[in-house]
């Protein structure tokens, strides 16, 4: 949905909060535009510029139990106040401080560079300090404190004080003061908070005991004291988690009005008959995730199902399994990957899956010749194929099925979501299974992936081999690549994956490997006489794939690579991953690049090599145990979260997470997500599209979010 032009000038502001922030009294031309760079035109953008932090000025100290190196408020009376250039010729201004009985201490305060200091302040005047105490000598100081006389409103002093986000120019102290009279009014004006409008339905405010969001906002720019901070944050908080499950509801919602899915049934027996004649056991996971699937297959509404389990926990078969039960009802599946050569992979897999029998099947990518290509598209307009494997190119070209009623899109759920829209511009509504081998943490799928059901697969088949981990620093290359060698020799196959494609053309340092130049230094030096090969995702992906194939078919023996070769990728004969400048990556990535080995029967190893060995978090993750195991990914994706924060955890924009104002994703509280969706469910229960009067303030709120993210 784009974003309604800007008619700011056109249309008259219905709320006084509309109105631009240069109309407050003290704000002039220069510091409208200084506003402007933080994204603040109207006083209700200024109020939603909320407090990154606070500084905790709400205790008083006599001036005589004042200690060193802490922020600390005082009441004292002004001394004498002197004005002196220091050697270095800076103005500095002291303050002799008296206690309130107006006895002399051994306190001062001090400015360096504020001449104007000192008309702020007269002898004998009774004032609030608030600061940092230092050593002065033998007596204290405070350094640079913020003044307000005693009588006047706390707004810098003697309170819980608000520190923003600033701009270069803006100065703190105005902008605090600016905010301050939106919320606390002036002298003779009722405070502009009160304009703000309360989306929240009285009923839901009164259930959950939440604050009104006037006094909310005041709260949270000038906290009474903790109690009331954490009230008011609960309330915002509240508000951007139920505007969020609304949103999700409702697309949720959406999908599945008037959707009507085909059917797609199998028999017990035939089911188990299925399973048996598999190369292998079905771990209890994957049968698990198969009875969800099975499930919701069986249902006249369309599948939302995300499938996630680690690298190599067998996502694959219960997809298969999944198209074959399509396929015993006479429905077609279109299966998605990233690559052609992943598609290649997955039809693969599917012919070892079913042993020359099952479902008929076929590929299609560009490098399918014409003859083969044409008896494709016949088989599936016709209805002879029942699945049929590629890239997205599959569903974007004008492919047509006789009656696809699954589609199965791997690795990239965010763009599974949007072919669904697609999906249904065409008129069909498949059910849809998405799969991910970044396993999303629970509260986090709670809060943004809320319009799909999640299947997880959380063991891994028996008799899988750890891959033995070990961090090194550069200083141990040269044994490192000789060891590569004899890994070679034993024919076994290496990758070397580097954080950039190459030094030349990226403002990074020299020191971050680049896979052009570590190519090129392996292949004349340590690794001369080896078959090297490079892959980045600047090569053209018709390359990139026929790389990727010598490899897969033993003809290179040292992959030299970026990340491309991240997902998917399954080469048996693969044994050693060693990550250059490993501290660059991502926990959820470098767990990723390690699964790309251990996929056959020999012993594998991952080596991370990066200058931070020893000093960082994520590359002691990689090496942890836990009971006598290494980490598995949905622990270290809990720990990637919590380290890089979602924004990076998922990528921002690949994924569409809207920008929260209170909400931290990697940190969301359980309790408020389980009231903020029994509250969405109740309300979308009775108002669907939220046309109730008592829910038109929701309804707007859920169309800003829906403007301002890329979750549409
Ligand atoms: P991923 O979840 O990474 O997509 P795959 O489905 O590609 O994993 O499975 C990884 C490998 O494990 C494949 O070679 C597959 O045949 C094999 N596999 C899957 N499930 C089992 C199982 N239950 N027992 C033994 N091997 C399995
Ligand atoms: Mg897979």
């Amino acid at each position: 949905m784009a974003a309604s032009p800007t008619t700011r000038s056109s249309s008259p502001p219905s709320s006084p909060l509309d109105v631009d922030v240069g109309r407050l009294p003290t704000v002039g031309a220069e510091s409208v535009k200084l506003l402007e760079r933080l994204g603040i035109r109207t006083l209700g953008e200024l109020l939603w510029h909320l407090p990154t932090r606070y500084l905790d000025y709400s205790t008083f100290r006599p001036l005589r139990s004042l200690v060193p190196d802490e922020e600390q408020s005082a009441i004292a009376i002004v001394g004498s106040i002197s004005q002196r250039r220091t050697a270095r010729g800076q103005m500095l201004t002291e303050v002799q401080l008296l206690d309130e009985e107006g006895q002399p201490t051994r306190v001062t305060a001090a400015w360096f560079g504020r001449q104007f200091i000192k008309e702020r302040m007269r002898e004998g005047q009774r004032v609030r300090v608030s600061g940092k105490v230092g050593f002065f000598g033998r007596s204290l100081q405070f350094r640079q404190p913020k003044v307000e006389p005693a009588d006047a409103e706390a707004v810098h002093t003697g309170r819980m004080v608000p520190v923003y986000r600033l701009t270069e120019g803006l100065k703190e102290g105005n902008l605090r003061r600016w905010l301050h009279t939106i919320v606390e009014g002036g002298p003779r004006r009722t405070a502009l908070i009160q304009e703000v409008a309360d989306p929240l339905p009285a009923e839901i405010r009164e259930r959950r005991t939440l604050l009104a969001l006037p006094d909310a906002i005041r709260e949270v720019h000038f906290p009474s004291g903790d109690p009331e901070l954490f009230a008011a944050r609960r309330r915002l908080a509240f508000d951007e988690l139920l505007i969020l499950q609304l949103a999700l509801g409702q697309r949720r919602a959406r999908w599945t009005k008037d959707a009507h899915a085909r059917p797609l049934r199998a028999t017990g027996d035939d089911l188990d008959a299925w399973i048996a004649e598999l190369p292998f056991t079905l771990t209890e996971s994957q049968l698990r995730s198969l009875g969800e699937i099975r499930a919701d297959l069986d249902l006249g509404i369309p599948m939302s199902r995300l499938l996630q389990g680690d690298v190599g926990s067998g996502k694959t078969v219960v997809a298969a399994l999944a198209a074959r039960i399509a396929a015993g009802s006479r429905a077609q599946t279109a299966l998605m990957a990233p690559t052609e050569l992943l598609a290649e992979q997955h039809f693969r897999t599917l012919d070892r899956l079913f042993e020359g029998g099952g479902p008929t099947r076929a590929l299609l990518t560009s490098s399918v010749h014409a003859a083969e290509r044409r008896r494709v598209l016949e088989g599936l307009a016709s209805g002879t194929i029942d699945i049929a494997v590629g890239t997205h190119a599959l569903v974007e070209e004008n492919v047509q099925f006789r009656a696809l009623a699954l589609a199965i899109v791997d690795e990239q759920h965010r763009f599974g979501v949007a072919q669904r829209a697609a999906f249904r511009e065409k008129g069909i509504d498949p059910h849809l299974l998405l799969t991910t081998a970044t396993p999303i943490p629970q509260t986090l799928w709670q809060t943004v992936y809320r319009d799909l059901d999640i299947s997880t697969i959380d063991e891994l088949p028996s008799g899988r081999q750890a891959i033995r981990t070990e961090v090194r620093t550069s200083s141990a290359l040269p044994k490192i690549w000789e060891w590569v060698r004899e890994r070679v020799a034993a024919g076994e196959q290496v990758f070397v994956v580097c954080p950039r494609i190459d030094a030349k053309d990226d403002g990074e340092g020299v020191d971050v490997p680049s896979a052009v130049a570590v190519e090129s230094e392996l292949r004349e030096g340590p690794l001369k006489g080896l078959r090297l090969a490079l892959l980045h995702g600047r090569m053209p992906a018709k390359e990139r794939d026929e790389t990727m194939g010598r490899f897969a078919r033993g003809e290179i023996d040292v992959l030299v690579a970026t990340t491309v070769v991240e997902v998917g990728i399954d080469v048996a004969n693969a044994t050693v991953m060693i990550v250059l400048g490993a501290e660059r990556f991502g926990l959820a990535q470098l767990h990723q690049l390690r699964g790309r080995v251990g996929r056959g029967e020999k012993r594998s190893f991952a080596v991370l090599v990066s200058e931070a060995a020893g000093e960082s978090e994520r590359l002691a993750a990689m090496t942890e145990q836990k009971e006598g195991k290494p980490l598995d990914g949905f622990e270290l994706a809990r720990r990637d979260l919590a380290i890089r924060g979602p924004g990076e955890f998922l990528g921002q924009r690949q994924h569409g997470l809207p920008e929260l104002r209170v909400v931290d994703l990697s940190d969301v509280d359980p309790l408020l997500l389980h009231e903020t969706a029994q509250e969405a469910d109740r309300i979308l229960l009775a108002d669907a599209e939220l046309r109730a009067p008592e829910h038109r303030g929701l309804a707007v709120e859920v169309e800003k979010l829906w403007r301002r993210t890329a979750l549409a």
